[in-house]
């Protein structure tokens, strides 16, 4: 009975929506309320906006109409802005792959990227240290501003902006599924509340709206979470000479993993994970002692091949913390309803995994509604959304549970664990095969 009251309290709103202030009836020139969409995208950040993008280049998505929501503002740029962004990703070549297959990765190379051909990672512990490396030249990621990747989705966006609307500024405050009760009297649809009152109708509902994902919530599903004793400190370090800078350095201190990713010659980009005391501090410190912290984070004489680049200073203003957590959806989809991102997975940053597994989800949905558009089904029928969930909670358990036991096996100093991740690591490091496999799975 909720669920019926709700809908029709949904019903009313597209009438009022009219009556509005002429800044919401600016908001709707691209969406109409009478509209059912086949595809409505909550949450338009890296994740949301990428799957807008990719079903708008889809062939078997031409007559579709989709909408993409996002609560914050179009971010563009007249031309690109000479200071590094602090907010960075790790890029797999599996999500460069996504990225190219709808025009986004050409726009991404003509702003700026780094690739990296090798990553080395040590316990300050033992000094054991594993090496990953491509021997046959190919890239082993690519380390690319989250602002770049933004500006490049947004150009894609608009080259299909006959087929997916955007709308800025445009916070969904409540879903309604027409379930748990048959709805044979009323609308089969998906019903969107937005911020202004308006309301939206569609076939196929995916949440991308983030961790604390309000799809997540309204669908009522169960989220297992904990957040980690730790916040990551970022920052655009100016090293203190030119290098070739091809290598993504990661040491596990006791208190989290330190990494340096190259951003240029002569710049890179620090995560560093440590307790919130102690990341709130490496934040507010002066900038001498905040570069000295980093440079004696790493080590200046050990048995790796290569040392990392010392650091001369830090962009000012680029420091920032971010708290960190784990989560994960137990289900990624619903009738009409599919989770993507960190709304259905949230990770640790020490494997920088978190928005490649987004872009994996995306592949694997984007997959399976394809084959259901061609094949003329229900986009938002259980038989192709449950193929999607099987192939990607599959995929995103593994990394969520190795990424959470790492984070935990190098936050002690505790003997015995010492001797059996120095063991594991070096034993890793030895076996060319599980790196090449861990290789393989990483850059999905
Ligand atoms: C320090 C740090 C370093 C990281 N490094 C890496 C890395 O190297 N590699 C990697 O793969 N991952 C990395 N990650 C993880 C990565 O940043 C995230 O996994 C990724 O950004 C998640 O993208 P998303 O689009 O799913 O969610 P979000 O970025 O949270 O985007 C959600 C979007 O939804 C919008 N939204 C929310 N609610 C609503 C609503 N009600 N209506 C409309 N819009 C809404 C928000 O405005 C936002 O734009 C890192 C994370 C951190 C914290």
């Amino acid at each position: 009975m909720a669920a019926r009251l709700a809908l029709s309290r949904w019903r009313a709103a597209p009438a009022a929506a009219g009556r509005g202030p002429l800044l919401s009836c600016r908001r709707w020139s691209g969406a109409k309320a009478d509209t059912v969409y086949d595809v409505v995208v909550s949450g338009g950040g890296l994740v949301g906006a990428a799957m807008a993008c990719a079903l708008g280049h889809d062939t078997h998505f031409c007559d579709k109409k989709i909408l993409l929501l996002e609560a914050g503002p179009k971010k563009v740029w007249e031309k690109l802005p000479e200071t590094y962004s602090n907010r960075v990703s790790s890029i797999s070549p599996g999500s460069a792959t996504l990225l190219s297959s709808f025009g986004a990765w050409d726009h991404i190379c003509n702003m700026r990227y780094r690739a990296f051909r090798r990553m080395q990672v040590w316990d300050a512990c033992s000094e054991a240290l594993i090496m990953f490396d491509k021997d046959n030249l190919d890239d082993m990621g690519y380390i690319v501003e989250n602002d770049v990747i933004m500006c490049a989705l947004t150009k894609q966006l608009e080259a299909v902006s006959d087929r997916v609307t955007v709308l800025y500024r445009s916070k969904a405050v409540g879903y309604t599924w027409p379930y748990p009760f048959p709805m044979t009297d009323s609308s089969p649809w998906v019903h969107i509340t937005l911020g202004d009152g308006s309301t939206l109708q569609t076939k196929l509902l995916i949440g991308a709206d983030g961790h604390n994902s309000g799809v997540r919530q309204a669908a009522g599903i169960q989220n297992i979470s904990w957040n980690y004793d730790q916040s990551a400190v970022v920052a655009t370090l100016h090293l203190s000479e030119a290098t070739e800078n091809n290598v993504a350095w990661q040491r596990f201190l006791p208190s989290g993993p330190i990494a340096l990713l190259p951003l240029s010659d002569t710049l890179s980009s620090l995560v560093w994970s440590t307790s919130h005391e102690h990341a709130a501090e490496l934040v507010s410190m002066d900038e001498e002692k905040f570069v000295d912290a980093i440079n004696s984070a790493f080590p200046t004489k050990v048995s790796a091949r290569q040392l990392p680049p010392s650091v001369a200073r830090v962009d000012a203003r680029s420091r920032m913390s971010f708290p960190l957590g784990l989560g994960h959806a137990a289900e990624y989809v619903r009738p009409r309803l599919a989770l993507i991102g960190d709304a259905a997975h949230r990770v640790h940053p020490l494997a920088g995994q978190g928005v490649n597994m987004g872009f994996g989800d995306i592949s694997s949905l984007v997959h399976h509604l394809s084959a259901a558009a061609f094949n003329g089904k229900d986009l938002g029928s259980m038989s192709h959304l449950t193929g999607y969930e099987t192939d990607r909670q599959r995929h995103n358990t593994a990394l969520l549970a190795a990424t959470d036991l790492l984070k935990r096996l190098y936050s002690t100093s505790a003997t015995p664990l010492v001797l059996l991740r120095t063991w594991g690591l070096q034993a890793t490091n030895a076996v060319s095969p599980l790196k090449e496999q861990i290789m393989a799975f990483a850059s999905k």
